[in-house]
C-alpha cells in the first residue's frame, strides 16, 4: 500500500495512481509517483 502524501498538495499516491492525475509539480518527487509514471509512459518519451 502507498501511503506517501504530496508535501505541498497532499494528494496521496493513491489518488494519483486511480486518477492518473497529479495535483501539483511536487507530486513528481515522490518515488512511487516516478515510478508509476514510467510505468505509464513505457519509456515513450519524447526524443529531444
Ligand atoms: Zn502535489
Amino acid at each position: 500500500m502507498n501511503k506517501e502524501i504530496c508535501q505541498k498538495c497532499h494528494t496521496s499516491v493513491e489518488e494519483i495512481l486511480e486518477t492518473g492525475y497529479v495535483g501539483c509539480e511536487k507530486c513528481y518527487e515522490m518515488l512511487s509517483v516516478i515510478k508509476a509514471v514510467d510505468k505509464m509512459y513505457g519509456g515513450k518519451r519524447h526524443k529531444q
